[in-house]
Protein backbone atom coordinates (compact mmCIF):
# COMPACT_ATOMS: atom_id res chain seq x y z
CA UNK A 1 0.00 0.00 0.00
CA UNK A 2 1.06 3.64 -0.88
CA UNK A 3 0.05 7.23 -0.18
CA UNK A 4 -0.12 9.12 -2.91
CA UNK A 5 0.25 13.06 -2.20
CA UNK A 6 -1.36 15.76 -4.90
CA UNK A 7 -1.35 19.77 -3.42
CA UNK A 8 -4.22 21.93 -5.35
CA UNK A 9 -4.65 25.58 -4.29
CA UNK A 10 -7.82 26.53 -5.23
CA UNK A 11 -6.85 30.07 -3.68
CA UNK A 12 -4.06 30.76 -5.81
CA UNK A 13 -2.84 33.73 -6.32
CA UNK A 14 -4.83 34.64 -3.31
CA UNK A 15 -4.02 33.93 0.24
CA UNK A 16 -6.16 30.65 0.94
CA UNK A 17 -8.83 31.04 3.34
CA UNK A 18 -8.52 27.59 4.57
CA UNK A 19 -6.32 24.11 4.47
CA UNK A 20 -7.82 20.81 4.23
CA UNK A 21 -6.63 17.43 3.74
CA UNK A 22 -8.50 15.32 1.78
CA UNK A 23 -7.75 11.58 2.53
CA UNK A 24 -9.28 9.19 -0.35
CA UNK A 25 -9.45 5.37 0.91
CA UNK A 26 -11.82 4.21 -1.89
CA UNK A 27 -15.30 3.00 -2.17
CA UNK A 28 -17.84 3.96 -4.62
CA UNK A 29 -17.38 7.73 -4.65
CA UNK A 30 -13.63 7.80 -6.33
CA UNK A 31 -15.01 5.35 -8.91
CA UNK A 32 -15.30 6.04 -12.92
CA UNK A 33 -16.88 3.43 -15.59
CA UNK A 34 -14.34 1.90 -17.45
CA UNK A 35 -15.85 1.90 -21.26
CA UNK A 36 -13.44 -0.68 -22.27
CA UNK A 37 -13.16 -2.89 -19.25
CA UNK A 38 -17.18 -2.32 -18.86
CA UNK A 39 -16.99 -2.03 -14.95
CA UNK A 40 -15.97 0.70 -11.96
CA UNK A 41 -12.50 1.17 -11.44
CA UNK A 42 -11.32 3.53 -8.91
CA UNK A 43 -10.00 7.06 -10.62
CA UNK A 44 -7.17 9.19 -10.39
CA UNK A 45 -7.37 11.30 -7.62
CA UNK A 46 -5.14 14.18 -8.59
CA UNK A 47 -7.90 14.68 -11.30
CA UNK A 48 -10.34 15.65 -8.52
CA UNK A 49 -10.80 19.30 -9.98
CA UNK A 50 -11.52 17.44 -13.26
CA UNK A 51 -14.52 15.39 -11.54
CA UNK A 52 -15.74 18.31 -9.58
CA UNK A 53 -14.82 21.73 -11.41
CA UNK A 54 -16.39 23.97 -8.44
CA UNK A 55 -13.90 23.11 -6.31
CA UNK A 56 -11.82 25.64 -7.96
CA UNK A 57 -14.22 28.14 -6.60
CA UNK A 58 -13.06 27.75 -3.05
CA UNK A 59 -10.35 29.82 -1.99
CA UNK A 60 -8.70 27.01 -0.15
CA UNK A 61 -5.53 25.30 -0.22
CA UNK A 62 -6.17 21.20 -0.84
CA UNK A 63 -3.84 18.33 -0.30
CA UNK A 64 -5.52 14.87 -1.66
CA UNK A 65 -3.77 11.70 -0.03
CA UNK A 66 -4.93 8.72 -1.96
CA UNK A 67 -4.44 5.46 -0.85
CA UNK A 68 -3.05 2.96 -3.03
CA UNK A 69 -4.79 0.43 -3.78
CA UNK A 70 -7.83 2.10 -3.26
CA UNK A 71 -9.94 0.37 -0.89
CA UNK A 72 -13.73 -1.15 -1.10
CA UNK A 73 -14.42 -0.49 2.37
CA UNK A 74 -15.72 -3.98 3.22
CA UNK A 75 -12.24 -5.21 3.47
CA UNK A 76 -11.28 -2.33 5.80
CA UNK A 77 -9.12 -3.31 8.64
CA UNK A 78 -7.74 -2.28 12.24
CA UNK A 79 -4.20 -1.58 9.94
CA UNK A 80 -6.05 0.58 8.04
CA UNK A 81 -8.29 2.91 11.02
CA UNK A 82 -4.35 2.97 12.74
CA UNK A 83 -2.80 3.87 9.34
CA UNK A 84 -5.43 6.95 9.11
CA UNK A 85 -5.02 7.86 12.57
CA UNK A 86 -1.44 8.01 11.84
CA UNK A 87 -2.08 10.16 8.61
CA UNK A 88 -4.28 12.55 10.79
CA UNK A 89 -1.71 13.32 13.52
CA UNK A 90 0.94 13.53 11.20
CA UNK A 91 -0.32 16.41 9.46
CA UNK A 92 -2.78 17.74 12.28
CA UNK A 93 -0.88 20.84 12.80
CA UNK A 94 -0.77 21.74 9.01
CA UNK A 95 -4.39 21.93 8.40
CA UNK A 96 -7.50 23.36 9.58
CA UNK A 97 -9.03 20.34 8.82
CA UNK A 98 -9.50 16.68 6.91
CA UNK A 99 -12.28 15.48 4.69
CA UNK A 100 -12.00 11.65 4.59
CA UNK A 101 -13.76 9.91 1.20
CA UNK A 102 -14.73 6.40 2.66
CA UNK A 103 -16.70 3.44 0.99
CA UNK A 104 -20.47 3.54 2.73
CA UNK A 105 -20.72 0.18 3.51
CA UNK A 106 -18.25 0.36 7.14
CA UNK A 107 -18.03 3.80 7.32
CA UNK A 108 -20.14 3.97 10.72
CA UNK A 109 -17.62 1.49 11.57
CA UNK A 110 -14.52 3.33 10.65
CA UNK A 111 -16.08 6.57 11.56
CA UNK A 112 -16.42 5.07 15.50
CA UNK A 113 -13.05 3.64 15.53
CA UNK A 114 -11.55 7.15 14.35
CA UNK A 115 -13.58 8.89 17.51
CA UNK A 116 -11.75 6.59 19.99
CA UNK A 117 -8.40 6.90 18.40
CA UNK A 118 -8.29 10.25 18.20
CA UNK A 119 -8.92 12.00 21.90
CA UNK A 120 -9.43 15.61 22.34
CA UNK A 121 -9.98 16.35 18.54
CA UNK A 122 -10.12 20.08 18.15
CA UNK A 123 -10.53 19.72 14.44
CA UNK A 124 -13.57 18.62 11.59
CA UNK A 125 -13.01 15.22 10.52
CA UNK A 126 -15.66 14.80 8.11
CA UNK A 127 -16.33 11.26 6.50
CA UNK A 128 -18.31 11.32 3.35
CA UNK A 129 -18.40 9.32 0.53
CA UNK A 130 -21.19 8.71 -2.55
CA UNK A 131 -24.14 6.29 -3.51
CA UNK A 132 -23.38 7.06 -6.92
CA UNK A 133 -19.88 7.23 -8.24
CA UNK A 134 -18.41 10.53 -9.03
CA UNK A 135 -17.78 9.86 -12.76
CA UNK A 136 -21.52 9.62 -13.44
CA UNK A 137 -23.69 12.15 -14.32
CA UNK A 138 -26.16 11.69 -10.96
CA UNK A 139 -23.55 11.68 -8.46
CA UNK A 140 -23.91 12.62 -4.84
CA UNK A 141 -20.74 12.62 -4.61
CA UNK A 142 -20.30 16.13 -5.84
CA UNK A 143 -22.26 17.83 -3.30
CA UNK A 144 -21.12 15.37 -0.45
CA UNK A 145 -17.75 16.35 -0.89
CA UNK A 146 -18.06 20.03 -1.39
CA UNK A 147 -20.16 20.71 1.98
CA UNK A 148 -17.96 18.26 3.65
CA UNK A 149 -15.18 20.57 2.75
CA UNK A 150 -17.08 23.45 3.86
CA UNK A 151 -18.04 22.24 6.58
CA UNK A 152 -14.46 20.94 7.79
CA UNK A 153 -13.54 24.73 6.86
CA UNK A 154 -15.56 26.37 9.17
CA UNK A 155 -14.17 28.32 11.91
CA UNK A 156 -15.72 30.48 14.98
CA UNK A 157 -13.07 32.84 16.21
CA UNK A 158 -10.12 30.56 14.81
CA UNK A 159 -11.86 27.70 16.14
CA UNK A 160 -13.45 24.26 14.29
CA UNK A 161 -17.25 24.59 14.55
CA UNK A 162 -17.21 20.91 14.88
CA UNK A 163 -14.06 19.59 16.63
CA UNK A 164 -15.82 15.53 16.19
CA UNK A 165 -15.71 12.79 13.83
CA UNK A 166 -18.21 12.86 11.68
CA UNK A 167 -20.08 11.43 8.36
CA UNK A 168 -21.67 14.33 6.44
CA UNK A 169 -24.25 12.87 3.99
CA UNK A 170 -27.23 13.88 1.66
CA UNK A 171 -28.08 16.74 4.11
CA UNK A 172 -27.04 16.08 7.54
CA UNK A 173 -24.17 15.67 9.38
CA UNK A 174 -24.18 13.14 12.16
CA UNK A 175 -21.35 12.17 14.75
CA UNK A 176 -19.76 9.40 13.29
CA UNK A 177 -20.09 7.15 16.79
CA UNK A 178 -23.92 7.69 16.62
CA UNK A 179 -24.29 6.42 12.91
CA UNK A 180 -25.92 3.49 10.94
CA UNK A 181 -25.79 3.05 7.17
CA UNK A 182 -29.59 2.23 6.72
CA UNK A 183 -30.09 2.44 3.07
CA UNK A 184 -28.33 0.95 0.54
CA UNK A 185 -29.87 2.61 -2.77
CA UNK A 186 -31.42 5.65 -1.78
CA UNK A 187 -29.01 8.54 -1.38
CA UNK A 188 -29.89 9.56 2.43
CA UNK A 189 -27.96 6.39 4.03
CA UNK A 190 -27.30 7.65 7.04
CA UNK A 191 -28.99 7.54 10.14
CA UNK A 192 -28.47 8.19 13.79
CA UNK A 193 -31.58 7.65 15.42
CA UNK A 194 -30.32 8.10 19.42
CA UNK A 195 -28.82 11.57 18.75
CA UNK A 196 -30.07 14.27 16.44
CA UNK A 197 -27.92 15.51 13.89
CA UNK A 198 -24.98 18.32 14.54
CA UNK A 199 -25.98 20.21 11.36
CA UNK A 200 -28.64 19.95 8.32
CA UNK A 201 -27.77 21.75 4.93
CA UNK A 202 -30.27 23.46 2.84
CA UNK A 203 -29.71 26.83 1.38
CA UNK A 204 -27.66 27.67 4.55
CA UNK A 205 -25.28 25.21 6.87
CA UNK A 206 -27.42 25.12 9.94
CA UNK A 207 -25.57 23.66 12.77
CA UNK A 208 -27.13 22.61 15.98
CA UNK A 209 -24.52 24.02 18.37
CA UNK A 210 -25.94 22.22 21.55
CA UNK A 211 -25.59 18.93 19.64
CA UNK A 212 -21.70 19.51 19.51
CA UNK A 213 -19.48 18.50 21.16
CA UNK A 214 -17.89 21.00 23.46
CA UNK A 215 -14.18 22.38 22.39
CA UNK A 216 -11.90 20.20 24.45
CA UNK A 217 -9.23 22.06 26.82
CA UNK A 218 -6.69 19.25 26.72
CA UNK A 219 -4.34 18.57 24.71
CA UNK A 220 -4.73 16.21 21.66
CA UNK A 221 -4.01 12.64 21.22
CA UNK A 222 -3.49 9.85 19.25
CA UNK A 223 -4.10 6.39 20.49
CA UNK A 224 -1.78 4.11 18.18
CA UNK A 225 -3.77 0.48 19.45
CA UNK A 226 -6.78 -1.31 18.97
CA UNK A 227 -7.52 -5.11 20.26
CA UNK A 228 -9.39 -6.84 17.60
CA UNK A 229 -9.90 -10.19 20.13
CA UNK A 230 -13.84 -9.37 19.82
CA UNK A 231 -16.65 -10.60 18.57
CA UNK A 232 -20.58 -9.35 17.87
CA UNK A 233 -23.19 -12.42 18.67
CA UNK A 234 -27.05 -11.00 17.47
CA UNK A 235 -29.54 -13.26 19.44
CA UNK A 236 -31.97 -14.56 17.67
CA UNK A 237 -35.18 -17.15 19.02
CA UNK A 238 -34.07 -20.50 18.22
CA UNK A 239 -30.21 -19.61 18.80
CA UNK A 240 -28.07 -22.46 19.99
CA UNK A 241 -25.99 -23.36 22.63
CA UNK A 242 -23.75 -24.87 20.00
CA UNK A 243 -23.19 -21.12 18.44
CA UNK A 244 -22.97 -19.44 21.47
CA UNK A 245 -20.72 -21.33 22.51
CA UNK A 246 -18.38 -21.68 19.51
CA UNK A 247 -18.35 -17.91 19.58
CA UNK A 248 -17.63 -17.52 23.08
CA UNK A 249 -14.65 -20.29 23.26
CA UNK A 250 -13.20 -18.38 20.31
CA UNK A 251 -9.29 -18.92 21.13
CA UNK A 252 -8.17 -15.47 22.59
CA UNK A 253 -11.32 -13.78 22.87
CA UNK A 254 -11.73 -10.96 24.81
CA UNK A 255 -14.68 -8.76 24.73
CA UNK A 256 -18.15 -9.60 22.81
CA UNK A 257 -21.17 -7.77 21.98
CA UNK A 258 -23.91 -9.41 22.85
CA UNK A 259 -26.96 -8.08 20.81
CA UNK A 260 -29.82 -8.04 22.68
CA UNK A 261 -33.47 -7.81 22.11
CA UNK A 262 -35.24 -4.35 23.39
CA UNK A 263 -34.46 -3.03 26.22
CA UNK A 264 -31.34 -5.13 26.57
CA UNK A 265 -33.32 -8.37 26.97
CA UNK A 266 -31.93 -12.08 26.63
CA UNK A 267 -33.26 -15.91 26.87
CA UNK A 268 -33.01 -17.16 30.14
CA UNK A 269 -32.73 -20.78 29.32
CA UNK A 270 -30.47 -22.32 32.29
CA UNK A 271 -27.50 -23.26 29.38
CA UNK A 272 -27.60 -19.93 27.86
CA UNK A 273 -27.11 -17.89 31.12
CA UNK A 274 -23.90 -20.29 32.31
CA UNK A 275 -22.46 -20.07 28.94
CA UNK A 276 -22.24 -16.65 29.37
CA UNK A 277 -21.81 -16.41 33.79
CA UNK A 278 -18.51 -19.11 32.21
CA UNK A 279 -16.76 -16.73 29.77
CA UNK A 280 -17.59 -13.49 32.17
CA UNK A 281 -15.82 -15.54 34.70
CA UNK A 282 -12.59 -16.18 32.12
CA UNK A 283 -12.38 -12.46 31.88
CA UNK A 284 -14.48 -11.76 28.93
CA UNK A 285 -15.94 -8.25 29.04
CA UNK A 286 -19.58 -8.77 27.14
CA UNK A 287 -21.44 -5.16 26.37
CA UNK A 288 -25.11 -5.71 26.30
CA UNK A 289 -26.49 -3.33 22.73
CA UNK A 290 -29.90 -3.26 21.96
CA UNK A 291 -31.14 -4.89 18.36
CA UNK A 292 -33.67 -1.73 18.21
CA UNK A 293 -32.27 1.56 16.07
CA UNK A 294 -34.07 3.61 18.88
CA UNK A 295 -33.87 3.65 22.85
CA UNK A 296 -31.72 2.04 25.13
CA UNK A 297 -30.34 -1.08 26.51
CA UNK A 298 -31.65 -0.64 31.09
CA UNK A 299 -30.37 -3.92 32.65
CA UNK A 300 -32.95 -4.88 35.20
CA UNK A 301 -36.18 -3.56 33.90
CA UNK A 302 -37.14 -6.79 32.65
CA UNK A 303 -36.56 -10.33 34.37
CA UNK A 304 -34.92 -11.25 30.92
CA UNK A 305 -32.08 -8.91 31.62
CA UNK A 306 -31.75 -8.79 35.24
CA UNK A 307 -29.87 -11.95 35.08
CA UNK A 308 -27.40 -10.35 32.66
CA UNK A 309 -26.77 -7.45 35.12
CA UNK A 310 -26.43 -9.82 38.02
CA UNK A 311 -23.82 -11.67 36.43
CA UNK A 312 -21.78 -8.88 35.49
CA UNK A 313 -23.01 -8.04 31.34
CA UNK A 314 -22.31 -4.24 30.97
CA UNK A 315 -25.22 -2.34 29.78
CA UNK A 316 -24.17 -0.47 26.13
CA UNK A 317 -27.46 2.47 26.37
CA UNK A 318 -28.27 3.91 23.54
CA UNK A 319 -24.78 2.71 21.74
CA UNK A 320 -25.02 1.26 18.06
CA UNK A 321 -23.21 -1.37 17.56
CA UNK A 322 -20.96 0.06 15.40
CA UNK A 323 -19.41 2.50 17.95
CA UNK A 324 -19.34 -0.52 20.71
CA UNK A 325 -17.32 -3.00 19.17
CA UNK A 326 -14.98 -0.19 18.35
CA UNK A 327 -15.10 1.11 21.76
CA UNK A 328 -14.55 -2.56 23.04
CA UNK A 329 -11.48 -2.81 20.77
CA UNK A 330 -10.18 0.69 22.30
CA UNK A 331 -10.55 -0.17 25.61
CA UNK A 332 -8.70 -3.56 25.57
CA UNK A 333 -6.38 -2.27 23.57
CA UNK A 334 -5.49 -0.35 27.39
CA UNK A 335 -3.48 -3.23 28.57
CA UNK A 336 -1.80 -1.23 31.47
CA UNK A 337 -5.53 -1.22 32.99
CA UNK A 338 -7.41 -3.69 35.10
CA UNK A 339 -10.10 -5.46 34.29
CA UNK A 340 -12.13 -3.02 36.57
CA UNK A 341 -10.83 0.01 34.98
CA UNK A 342 -12.20 -1.45 31.26
CA UNK A 343 -15.37 -2.29 32.90
CA UNK A 344 -15.85 1.24 33.97
CA UNK A 345 -14.37 3.03 30.71
CA UNK A 346 -17.22 0.87 28.84
CA UNK A 347 -19.97 2.46 30.94
CA UNK A 348 -18.83 6.04 30.42
CA UNK A 349 -19.76 8.22 27.56
CA UNK A 350 -15.81 8.78 26.14
CA UNK A 351 -16.53 10.32 23.07
CA UNK A 352 -20.16 11.37 22.68
CA UNK A 353 -21.36 7.96 21.57
CA UNK A 354 -23.83 7.27 24.43
CA UNK A 355 -26.49 9.46 26.45
CA UNK A 356 -26.26 9.04 30.16
N1 LIG B 1 -18.79 -1.17 -1.65
C1 LIG B 1 -18.60 0.26 -1.54
C2 LIG B 1 -17.75 0.52 -0.31
O1 LIG B 1 -18.27 0.58 0.78
C3 LIG B 1 -19.90 0.95 -1.45
C4 LIG B 1 -19.84 2.45 -1.32
O2 LIG B 1 -18.82 3.08 -1.38
O3 LIG B 1 -20.90 3.03 -1.17
O4 LIG B 1 -16.56 0.64 -0.43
Amino acid sequence: MQVVKVDIDTAAPLHPEASILIIYTGGTVGMVFDEKEQHLVPFNFSQITEHVPELRQFNYLLTVLSIEPAIDSSNVSVQDWLMLARLIEENYEKYDGFVVLHGTDTMAYSASAMSYLLENLQKSVIFTGAQVPIGRIRTDARENLITALQIAATKEQGRSVVPEVCIYFRNLLLRGNRSKKVESSHFDAFKSDNYPPLAETGIELDFSFESILPYPQQPFRVHHALNDKVAILKLFPGITAHVVQSILQAPGLQGLVLETFGSGNAPTVPWFLELLQEAIGRGILILNVSQCDEGRVDQGRYETSKYLLNMGVIGGADITTEAAISKLMYVLAHEELSHQERERLLQQNLRGEISL
